[in-house]
């Protein structure tokens, strides 16, 4: 069940500031308070979607479209599509999601080194 509450939800309706990067009638994106990277941004729909698996089984084709396209839109305004950029989406308890509400992080300005390291790597056999 999506929670109404989370801190995502209250960005959404204003009851807690951002730092805003872009919004529209589909989705928001604003930087992320415990940046990664000297960019990383959140990009998350607006509408009551916990995670990855939840928005693609519940929101309109249209807001999906948008949704990635907004994303696509912020990573030509930062020219970050020249230097080179990572979207991460955590679902769940293995990837350690800590907000319930679907969000993607937009992470960039620098060499960002492999996906995930050395010694937290396990190969599924
Ligand atoms: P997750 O671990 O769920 O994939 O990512 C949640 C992200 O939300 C984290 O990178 C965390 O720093 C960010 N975050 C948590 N609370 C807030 C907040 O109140 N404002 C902003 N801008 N980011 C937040």
């Amino acid at each position: 069940m999506y929670n109404k509450a989370n801190i995502f939800a209250k960005i959404i309706k204003k009851e807690i500031p951002c730092k805003m990067v872009y919004e529209d009638e589909h989705t928001l994106i604003f930087h992320d308070i415990n940046p990664s990277a000297p960019i990383h941004l959140l990009a998350i729909p607006k509408g009551e979607f916990r995670s990855f698996e939840d928005f693609v089984q519940k929101a309109s084709t249209d807001q999906i479209l948008s949704f990635f396209a907004s994303i696509q839109k912020i990573t030509d305004k930062l020219k970050i599509n020249k230097s080179g950029y990572r979207l991460i989406t955590n679902h769940g308890k293995d990837a350690m999601q800590t907000v319930e509400h679907f969000h993607i992080h937009i992470i960039a300005g620098k060499a960002l080194g492999p996906l995930i390291t050395a010694d937290t790597h396990h190969a599924i056999k």
